[in-house]
């Protein structure tokens, strides 16, 4: 089976996915962070058994991405290595790994975001994980002053930058991307886009940008911020399109971005990790279900298409593993499939679509 060109200029893209969180363990403290724990038993690592749980419910849900989101130095906690060694395993890598492949076996498409990752770490992990992640956020250089960063070494942007690079020199497709309103001026953001669209130029790995709005949270360094006004997103989303390369898909969070659809409007074309079991990292921002989307955006003329975890301009042996390379094509049978029946209108009004509208499975 083929998947339809995902570039089409009226369609736009998501994931069924499903998250596991193999810990909430991090050695930063971002000022807007509400995922990280040091104690308890969200701290500790999830064993393999759990995991293989976890895959099970996620493949009945429909889901045909796993990802796979962690903080950042896990192996700085003894509680952690201690896991890692009862559990056989010689380092996190391995770990992950392990369920990696088992989420293969169940037909699934592994997606990491794990932080900062070595090169080595990467080769490794690219013989069963098809893509990764990992936000840039900012190239501002002054956040690491500041309440975002302060606590946070891993978020120095020349480390974040060499980590995408060596994404890029180990043939990893790449999701990264930007946190907008953590403090960066306008003009930081049009550096980022411009970092990330050289990194592209250089490797060709980066499939997609996130314009991702800082959202406060009570308990946090910076809970009193306000976040980004639509306005701001929405500028943030055309200078994305202008900067980056056109196959490097612009991607809107729907949950936590208001007006998606005009943010769509604005050239976004993705709308990432779509989950039934909810937003692991915002959990207040629940998803809607992928038909509520797929009506909205149809009532200015675009399609909702499922996608798989990896961009199809990437699935070819050379940016996969055969391994990865062959169970895409077996995943690829698992997305759901909307067919859109939009009747034009004969009064000229874009809105009347929406009345006869309907989707189906096919
Ligand atoms: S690096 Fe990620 S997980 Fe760690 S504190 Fe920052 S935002 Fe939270």
């Amino acid at each position: 089976m083929k998947l339809k060109a995902e570039s089409n200029q009226r369609t736009v893209t998501y994931s069924p996915s499903w998250t596991l969180i193999p810990t909430h363990y991090c050695r930063n403290t971002c000022g807007y962070c509400v995922f990280v724990e040091r104690e308890g038993a969200r701290a500790q690592l999830v064993s393999i058994a759990q995991a293989r749980l976890e895959i099970e419910r996620a493949r009945a849900a429909g889901a045909t991405e796993l990802l796979m989101m962690s903080g950042e130095g896990v192996e700085t906690s003894r509680h952690i290595r201690a896991q890692l060694k009862s559990e056989g395993f010689a380092c996190y890598v391995d770990y992950l790994i392990c369920i990696a492949r088992t989420a293969l076996e169940r037909d699934m498409l592994p997606h990491i975001n794990i932080g900062n990752v070595t090169f080595e770490e990467l080769t490794a992990l690219r013989s069963v994980v098809p893509s990764m992640g990992m936000m840039l956020e900012t190239i501002d250089n002054a956040l690491r002053g500041r309440a975002a960063h302060n606590r946070a070494p891993d978020k120095e942007p020349a480390r974040r930058m060499e980590t995408l690079r060596a994404a890029g020199r180990a043939r990893v497709p790449f999701t990264t991307g930007l946190l907008v309103g953590i403090g960066e001026t306008m003009r930081a953001r049009e550096e980022t886009l411009h970092s990330i669209a050289e990194i592209q130029i250089a490797y060709g790995h980066i499939q997609e940008a996130i314009v991702q709005p800082f959202t406060p949270h009570a308990g946090t360094a910076m809970e009193n911020c306000a976040a980004p006004c639509f306005e701001e997103m929405r500028d943030v989303v055309q200078l994305a399109r202008e900067i980056l390369p056109p196959e490097v898909i612009v991607q809107i969070p729907p949950n936590i971005a208001a007006r998606f659809v005009e943010l769509v409007e604005a050239g976004a074309r993705d709308l990432g990790g779509v989950s039934p079991d909810g937003d692991r990292i915002n959990p207040r921002e629940r998803w809607l279900a992928p038909k509520t989307y797929a009506k909205a955006l149809a009532t200015r003329g675009y399609t909702l298409q499922a996608r798989l975890a990896v961009h199809r301009k990437w699935i070819t042996p050379r940016w996969l593993a055969a391994e990865t390379l062959q169970a895409t094509r077996r995943v690829t049978q698992r997305l759901p499939k909307f067919k859109a029946n939009v009747c034009h209108a004969t009064n000229g009004d874009a809105h009347a679509h929406v009345s006869c509208y309907t989707i189906a499975t096919i």
